[in-house]
């Protein structure tokens, strides 16, 4: 199949994919794809005010009813889901069989939503007052601004726009720059869907926004922008956080991880491998939870390092596109010089490095692809603290479980963590409120490779967000507590006494 056949099976047209200002590469052999039409400032403008207008009407309509659109939304996702995996995995490098896997994310989340349209929940409270009765309700926010990263062009949006359309909510992507066109395959989709859900859908209700961080900005600026859910780095989360700040406007931010795995000598050593080799290598090293840093017990670690170094030395390593490939290509040629310069630096701060350097590059040679490492290190030094967005494993020795789990958390970031042991004291530990501070602790599981049902997110510079499950769907309503007086007298709150 030819990049055409790849954009034309999501229904791009010529008039989306060439003639515009921003360049579109595969990272599969760096090759351009697509020059996309960019969204003006005035265009992001345009596009918030018709998602107020939005608002009003999509606020009306009964939460049941909105999610018979994220139904509509699934079913469409069902249908597309070999096409829209298979353009992930041509845009941003991820092997087709993960480009599948967020595409079942977004039906997923889809699933989660509907079900959770008749299940707006509020709360009853008792009130101190006689013949009064007090309630909490939600109540739909108003326009959401979805800012997402180029590792993960599809699920994170689904995560946040399946739940903001059934809270009541219209939404406005603004996809990474370097991945715009698994965006505009969904917008087609969310088009389709829309058409099919008739005429309570209002236009504007769904939108995208292609162009820079500029278009992110005018978002975080709008004081019509109710909420921003933000995915990407950590500097990138800072500024949006100092923009919504000035005008106090609600975030969630997803930023970046720096996750570790605790191997402790009861660990089931087979299952510790294939989780390490998932989980780090995995996207290339380029997911939010990669695996980062091994915290392996001393009386295992002369086993563990040399099996790993092994099995990384058989990774296949080639197109994300072909059936057999476990490790496809880096993003672009910078993320390939970070990862270089990384390597440098763990040299110089004692490392042993297996693996790394460039690959493939006689049959790719404007690509990006590069052989994973291990990086066996004497302490948690400097560059060990940092995320590089490569396949890049640490490998640090411990001897105490504390002193592990204080290693694990003296890192900046607090996304994803876990323990592989077999000691139920270990692992009760390591959940326990003296364990792992991520927001996601593991136990006989890599930290990648979460399901929807949970609430996703970090703790520290990852931002605190959550997304996706469990209650993460308040952060799209607004909370409204009621109190209604049935009585004939009026009581103050708190007993306090007032006559005039
Ligand atoms: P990035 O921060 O460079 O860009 C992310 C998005 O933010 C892009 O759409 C970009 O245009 C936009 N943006 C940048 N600056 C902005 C600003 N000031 N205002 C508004 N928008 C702005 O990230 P990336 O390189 O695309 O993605 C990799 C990073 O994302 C990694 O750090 C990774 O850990 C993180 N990530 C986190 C999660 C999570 O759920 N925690 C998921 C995926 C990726």
């Amino acid at each position: 199949m030819t990049y055409q056949h790849i954009l034309d099976a999501c229904g791009l047209t010529a008039a989306e994919t060439t003639g515009g200002t921003l360049s579109v590469t595969t990272p599969v052999d760096g090759s351009e794809i697509a020059r996309v039409p960019m969204h003006s400032v005035a265009d992001a403008e345009a596009a918030i005010a018709k998602g107020v207008e939005a608002f009003e009407a999509w606020r009306k309509v009964p939460a049941p009813r909105r999610g018979e659109l994220v139904r509509l939304l699934g079913e469409e996702l069902r249908r597309e889901k070999e096409n829209l995996g298979r353009l992930v995995s041509l845009e941003c490098g991820k092997i087709y069989q993960e480009g599948l896997g967020e595409v079942q994310e977004m039906i997923d989340i889809c699933d989660f939503a509907v079900g959770l349209s008749r299940q707006l929940y509020g709360l009853t409270i008792a009130s101190e007052r006689p013949g009064h009765s007090m309630r909490e309700t939600w109540h739909p926010l108003g326009v959401c601004g979805i800012i997402t990263a180029f590792n993960f062009p599809a699920a994170p949006w689904c995560w946040n726009a399946a739940l903001a359309l059934v809270c009541g909510d219209p939404v406005i992507a603004k996809p990474s720059e370097k991945t715009p066109l698994t965006q505009l395959a969904i917008q087609k989709i969310c088009d389709r869907a829309m058409a099919a859900f008739g005429g309570d859908a209002p236009e504007g209700l769904i939108q995208t926004l292609i162009g820079e961080r500029d278009l992110g900005e005018v978002l975080t600026a709008s004081r019509d922008v109710a909420l921003i859910s933000a995915t990407g780095s950590v500097p990138m989360g800072k500024a949006v956080a100092a923009d919504m700040s000035k005008r106090l406007g609600k975030t969630i931010l997803e930023l970046g991880g720096n996750n570790a795995m605790i191997v402790a000598p009861s660990a089931d050593l087979e299952m510790a491998v294939r989780a390490i080799v998932f989980s780090a290598v995995g996207t290339a090293g380029q997911r939010c939870t990669s695996l980062r840093r091994l915290i392996v017990h001393e009386d295992i670690y002369d086993q563990l390092i040399p099996r790993l170094t092994k099995v990384y030395e058989g990774l296949s390593i080639g197109s994300p596109l072909e059936a057999g490939t476990l490790v496809g290509p880096l993003i672009d040629a910078g993320a390939m010089t970070a990862m270089e310069k990384a390597l440098e630096q763990a040299c110089a701060e004692g490392g042993t490095v297996h693996g790394g350097g460039r690959a493939l590059t006689d049959q790719y040679p404007d690509a990006a692809y590069v052989a994973p490492a291990i990086v066996e290190m004497p302490a948690q030094s400097a560059i060990v603290h940092t995320e590089t967005f490569a396949p890049i494993l640490y490998a640090m020795k411990y001897t105490d479980l504390d002193a592990a789990i204080a290693m694990q958390n003296a890192v900046p970031q607090g996304l994803s963590s876990c323990i592989f042991s077999t000691d139920l004291r270990e692992t009760e530990h390591f959940l326990s409120a003296q364990g792992s501070d991520c927001g996601i602790a593991n136990v006989n599981i890599g930290p990648s490779g979460a399901e929807i049902g949970g609430a996703f997110g970090g703790e520290k510079e990852t931002g605190g967000g959550r997304e996706s499950g469990s209650d993460a769907w308040r952060a799209y309503m607004r909370r409204q507590t009621s109190t209604v007086n049935y009585s004939r007298e009026l009581p103050l709150a708190q007993g306090i006494s007032f006559e005039i």
